[in-house]
């Protein structure tokens, strides 16, 4: 009797952690994996296990970031009680629909997340109950999808993301050290971050240039913070778009704020004019941020 092609379909339990079955359905579908989309996929089921693990808990809630082929989506439907994917590249949706389409509690939704409306997808997907983020983060786009989720205002429980190790060592940054930026000064002042475990290079194809970390970014109780959200954001912004001048310099620059409002409100926090940005905490900002709203010069 002549054997019949296996489909991605036939096959009951896909191994999507595979090599071998990662580029069989890549062919299948006739999908290349594209750099401009960031496409490497875990090939380590150990690995993929333990990051659905750490990203939701059993009967949780989770929006998963960039599903690919879908490696991550079928551990976290394991656990969860619905997850939602979202995935920019066409050829993976439709792959998608044949590795976990069959998976009850699995949506995958065609979008650019960087444009999705998180409030809308808490209301209308999750029924307006906090949720659980996570995902194998697309490198080209890792700080915008940080800064969107904690700037936003919907109540996620924690968001569990993979990137670049050098990026991870940039959230966890002090003041003052190497690593540190405006995104360490702009995360932190929303939640607080937890390198979980490193990921080798080899546990991806097509094997990336460098490792990887997952980390945990876990928001501030009730997601309230002492200062307005959008000024400090400004103002951290602000103070690093020069980041070889002094915080004086920016201030006056970058903010518009007059010179001598700037020295007045550099001296009421007992910031040192002549220091830069990288050398301010995520407190120091915050001192300044209240300054300057209270003499009206940034805000809403
Ligand atoms: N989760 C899969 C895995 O771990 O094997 C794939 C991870 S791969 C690093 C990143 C995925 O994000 C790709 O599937 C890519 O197409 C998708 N992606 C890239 N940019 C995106 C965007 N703006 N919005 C949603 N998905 C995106």
């Amino acid at each position: 009797m002549m054997k019949e092609a296996k489909t991605a379909k036939e096959d009951k339990v896909m191994n999507l952690a595979s090599p071998k079955e990662i580029s069989r359905i890549l062919g299948e579908f006739q999908l290349a994996p594209l750099k401009k989309f960031g496409q490497n996929f875990l090939c380590d089921q150990n690995i993929v296990d333990k990051i659905a693990n750490e990203s939701v808990q059993p009967q949780g809630y989770v929006l998963e970031i960039g599903p690919g082929l879908g490696v991550l989506t079928q551990a976290l439907s394991k656990i969860a009680n619905k997850v939602v994917s979202i995935e920019i590249d066409p050829g993976m949706v439709e792959a998608l629909a044949h590795t976990v389409g069959d998976l009850p509690n699995v949506k995958i939704i065609h979008q650019d997340f960087l444009k999705l409306d998180l409030e809308e997808i808490y209301q209308e997907e999750f029924d307006g109950q906090p949720f659980f983020i996570c995902g194998n983060l697309p490198y080209y786009i890792t700080s915008k999808c940080l800064l969107k989720v904690v700037e936003s205002r919907v109540p996620y429980l924690s968001f569990t993301a993979m990137m670049q190790r050098e990026v991870a060592a940039r959230l966890q940054a002090q003041a003052g050290e190497r690593d540190y930026s405006a995104i360490s000064a702009s995360i932190g002042f929303f939640a607080s971050v937890n390198t979980l475990f490193d990921v080798s290079k080899n546990c991806f194809v097509p094997r990336p240039d460098v490792d990887s970390a997952v980390v945990k970014i876990t928001p501030y109780e009730g997601n309230m913070r002492p200062v307005d959200r959008e000024a400090y954001v400004k103002v951290v912004r602000g103070m690093f778009a020069m980041r070889r001048k002094t915080i004086y310099n920016n201030l006056v620059k970058t903010l518009g704020v007059p010179k001598d409002m700037a020295t007045k409100v550099l001296e009421s926090t007992g910031l040192d004019a002549s220091q830069r940005a990288e050398m301010l905490s995520v407190d120091d900002f915050i001192a300044l941020t209240g300054a300057l709203l209270s003499n009206g010069y940034v805000g809403k």
